[in-house]
């Protein structure tokens, strides 16, 4: 780039190129009218704390280990999601259905966790913090767009800011959650994975270039089905629990649908989950995960003592992980429930929900804690509110002018854990996915429209 060029000029350059390079590198996505464009981005690459960033990193192995130990508690799992389903009907249709086929005898004792854990950084008079937003144990999204983001960010500063290169990092996610994938079928002996999907799914190509990158990196076949189509055309082979579909075996079954009431609008597909997870393909996540990965039991992990019986004797994993909680409480804890109503502000109300736009602030966090029956208090957790420090950046949407805005980024890092019954047999961070949102907008999702897919820039 001439370093003599105007201004307004070179940063026109540089917005044409960043379009461009964004379809070029297939950072696509579908619109809502179902028509094709690039997925929302950021113009730079976001500044963020290189040390916080690494230990976003190594809290990876700390949470699968976490997780592999608590999904064999299978007392203390069953009761924490029996208080929960009482209070929330679909967490209770998740945990009848994973009761009932564990009582069908078990499926397959190896499961394939594709985490994604959030993190917000938190600023405080001590200095800043990492604090976990939520894990996400079923349908962790943007992997490969993750990775498309940090390589477009990375060639825009080969050819515009070189001196930013070093402190851009690698984002292997996508080969990452590839291999992860592979090596789950390699242990069945299997070479086929049935993406279980949502019909009209517009962040489709997050999850075609994991189908295509099956096949070209591992020789590994790919079925797109939705619940629905699952429950009409799959069946269990009563020899040897085997899942048939299409005339294939499947050796994984990798969950995209699933996680929102709204994927189970009849019986049909929980006839369909249940179909699946009675089968002996390995689950990614089996229903026991998915329970795992709840609020509730996120909340639940932060009272006083339940790290220590999960995980005994390992006081230093423990003191890491509890380092990047934030205040969580049952909404039966008298005082800070007092407390969120004097200072709505500080807090945020979840309920059992994943996939964004369920959470509650402010005002109608205060109207929502009046007015909530006894009976549904359960089925919600308060949160303290994360505040993080806001930078300047440009947001890129399609058919959207570039919007200049102070804003506030997510970083997520992606896990795989593959465990059988004993142990995680195998234990890593993948890579990384930064979303980046208004400062204004409390919500965080990417394809919710809150978001925007970013990359960090370690400072
Ligand atoms: P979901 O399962 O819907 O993704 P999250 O817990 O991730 O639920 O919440 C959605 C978004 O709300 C997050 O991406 C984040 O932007 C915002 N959020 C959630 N919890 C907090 C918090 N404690 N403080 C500040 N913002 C939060
Ligand atoms: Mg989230």
């Amino acid at each position: 780039m001439a370093a003599n060029m105007p201004e307004t000029q070179r940063s026109l350059t540089y917005l044409t190129e960043a379009l461009d390079q964004a379809l070029a590198a297939g950072l696509l996505m579908r619109t809502a009218a179902g028509q094709l464009g690039h997925a929302p981005f950021t113009l730079y690459p976001s500044p963020y704390p290189g040390e916080l960033f690494k230990q976003a990193y190594s809290l990876a192995d700390d949470f699968n280990r976490l997780f592999s130990a608590l999904v064999r508690q299978t007392d203390f799992l069953q009761r924490i999601s029996q208080d929960t389903a009482a209070a929330d009907p679909f967490t209770r249709k998740l945990l009848q259905t994973h009761e009932r086929s564990s009582l069908a005898g078990p499926g397959q004792a190896l499961s394939l966790g594709l985490f994604r854990s959030d993190y917000l950084l938190h600023e405080q008079a001590g200095g800043t913090q990492l604090r976990q937003v939520e894990i996400n144990a079923i349908a962790s999204a943007f992997g490969a767009m993750g990775g498309r983001v940090s390589q477009l960010h990375r060639l825009l500063a080969e050819r515009h800011h070189p001196e930013r290169l070093p402190r851009l990092p690698d984002n292997p996610a996508e080969t990452g959650l590839l291999d992860a994938m592979a090596e789950a079928c390699r242990r069945v002996g299997g070479d086929t994975v049935l993406f279980v999907i949502q019909p009209g799914e517009r962040n489709v190509f997050d999850q075609r270039y994991l189908e295509f990158g099956l096949w070209q990196r591992h020789r590994i076949r790919t079925l797109r089905r939705s619940l629905q189509e699952i429950a009409e055309q799959a069946s269990v082979q009563p020899s040897n629990g085997s899942l048939r579909l299409a005339g294939q075996d499947i050796a994984l079954v990798y969950f995209r649908a699933g996680y929102t009431p709204d994927d189970y609008p009849q019986d049909i597909q929980w006839q369909a989950r249940e179909l699946l997870e009675r089968s002996s393909a390995v689950k990614c996540p089996s229903l026991a995960w998915q329970l795992c990965g709840t609020k509730k039991m996120q909340q639940t992990l932060a009272l006083p003592g339940v790290l220590e019986q999960i995980l005994p004797d390992d006081a230093e994993r423990i003191a890491r992980l509890r380092g990047c909680f934030a205040g969580l409480w049952p909404l039966s804890d008298q005082q800070a429930a007092e407390a969120a109503l004097e200072a709505p502000d500080a807090y945020v109300l979840k309920p059992q929900r994943e996939g964004g736009g369920n959470n509650l602030y402010g005002e109608q966090l205060k109207s929502a804690l009046q007015n909530m029956p006894a009976e549904e208090q359960a089925g919600w957790i308060l949160m303290e509110r994360i505040r993080p420090p806001s930078s300047r950046n440009i947001l890129l949407r399609e058919g959207k002018e570039p919007l200049e805005i102070e804003v506030v980024s997510e970083l997520g890092v992606f896990a795989a854990c593959l465990s059988d019954d004993i142990i995680p047999l195998e234990s890593k961070p993948l890579g990384h996915l930064l979303r980046t949102k208004p400062v204004s907008v409390d919500e965080g999702g990417v394809a919710a429209g809150a978001a925007v897919l970013d990359s960090p820039m370690l400072v």
